[in-house]
């Protein structure tokens, strides 16, 4: 560990295996796991249609290059058009670089249509990514601090709030777009009100603005619908795609349709990884597993199960605040700090993360099944229970 840069606190667990939703640590030991590496294995661990594919695109191609056509690429593309109604992606490797891609597409934007300093709404508490420009509009101070100068064209807004982004729009006519997570998964599993979406959508038609969607974490069927913005019935015109596109084969997406469609032209963005022969089969047969195993609808039933389950596991519990989400996009509220209870689930093998420092956080594979949906309350809700009985100073 020791010539590793220190950017993580790490948990002193490592794993070598892993099958479904359960992983195994080094000394033998089984964790159920329910945060899927952050929403990312959607497909759960070592998913056996997903192995045999990626071993056969190994054992064929795994990168040429974007100076030449690419097959998967084509098809990928094609997939998620299909789904999303949109008409172009460009790919990329990780959240944040597809969101770069978005950031750079609204200032190209911009600059074709007569708004060369393009600002782009952005939400409190959004998480975007951490490269310069996605960490400009990240919400969370701690996370930008002690990176000035990061790149401007930013205006913040409280979330769920369709007055506030018309008034930042009365006091700088350069706005250009707006960008929001449908859920917010760092920000505290907070989720839009459908008629503030929908009333976004009309906004962002009437002022010609581009309506975006970061759909890094709660894109690819984890709310029980493909996308999260699927359930107020709109089409945004960017969506951002990632973590669980590739199933932990790196791969980022950004969508583009209506009239953020041709922005770009050949030489405006690249990438040498985006797109490759491996990770574009990762997202291909991510897209026809969770089509054929109808984990949309095991993502809505298991997440409907889970929330009930911790609603009676914890009723009348007081400091339990609230109990949240969509699909298998959880958020349990405290009324402390909770950063602790990370490490007392580790000790009942179960695998979870807090944020916003009183949110836990669930994320558990879209496979999961009713035996272990049942089984992350049963390991998660006495720890809670115990945890809030304690003093608050003792238990922070
Ligand atoms: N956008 C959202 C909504 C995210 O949750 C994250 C990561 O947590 C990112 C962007 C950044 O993605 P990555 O870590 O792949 O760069």
């Amino acid at each position: 560990m020791s010539h590793l840069m220190n950017t993580y606190a790490r948990l002193p667990v490592a794993f070598t295996r892993g099958r479904g939703a359960w992983l195994t640590a080094e000394d033998g030991q089984e964790y159920l796991d329910a945060l899927a590496g952050i929403a990312v294995n959607g497909l759960g661990h070592a998913h056996p249609r997903l192995a045999a594919a990626l071993a056969e695109q190994v054992g064929r191609l795994i990168h040429t290059s974007n100076v030449y056509r690419i097959l998967e690429q084509e098809e990928l593309a094609d997939r998620i058009c299909a789904l999303t109604g949109l008409d172009e992606v460009f790919f990329a490797n990780s959240g944040s670089e597809a969101n770069e891609g978005a950031l750079k597409l609204v200032r190209m934007y911009g600059h074709k249509h007569g708004n060369p300093e393009a600002q782009t709404i952005v939400m409190e508490h959004a998480w975007h990514g951490r490269t310069l420009a996605t960490l400009a509009a990240t919400g969370s101070e701690k996370a930008r601090k002690g990176f000035d100068p990061l790149p401007t064209g930013f205006i913040r807004v409280p979330y769920n709030d369709l007055a506030a982004i018309e008034r930042a729009a009365a006091a700088d006519p350069r706005v250009q777009a707006v960008w929001l997570e449908v859920l917010q998964g760092e920000g505290g599993i907070r989720v839009a009100d459908a008629d503030y979406l929908r009333a976004l959508r009309r906004l962002c038609d009437e002022r010609g603005w581009l309506l975006m969607m970061d759909e890094v974490q709660c894109g690819i069927a984890r709310t029980g619908k493909w996308f999260g913005y699927e359930w107020a019935g709109i089409r945004p015109d960017v969506i951002t795609l990632a973590k669980g596109l590739g199933s932990g084969v790196p791969i980022g997406a950004v969508v583009a349709g209506g009239r953020a469609k041709g922005t770009f032209g050949p030489g405006n963005h690249g990438t040498t990884f985006g797109g490759g022969p491996l990770a574009c089969r990762a997202g291909l047969e991510t897209l026809r597993i969770i089509e054929e195993e109808n984990l949309l609808g095991n993502a809505a039933a298991m997440g409907q199960r889970i929330r009930d389950g911790f609603g009676a596991a914890l009723q009348g519990v007081a400091g339990v605040v609230a109990i949240r989400g969509q699909g298998l996009m959880i958020g349990i509220e405290l009324d402390r700090p909770c950063g602790d209870l990370v490490k007392q689930a580790l000790g009942n093998r179960l695998l979870i993360n807090v944020t916003q420092e009183r949110v836990i956080r669930l994320l558990p594979p879209l496979v999961i099944n009713v035996r272990e949906a049942d089984e992350i309350v049963a390991r998660l809700a006495p720890l809670v229970r115990a945890f809030v009985a304690m003093p608050a100073q003792r238990a922070a």
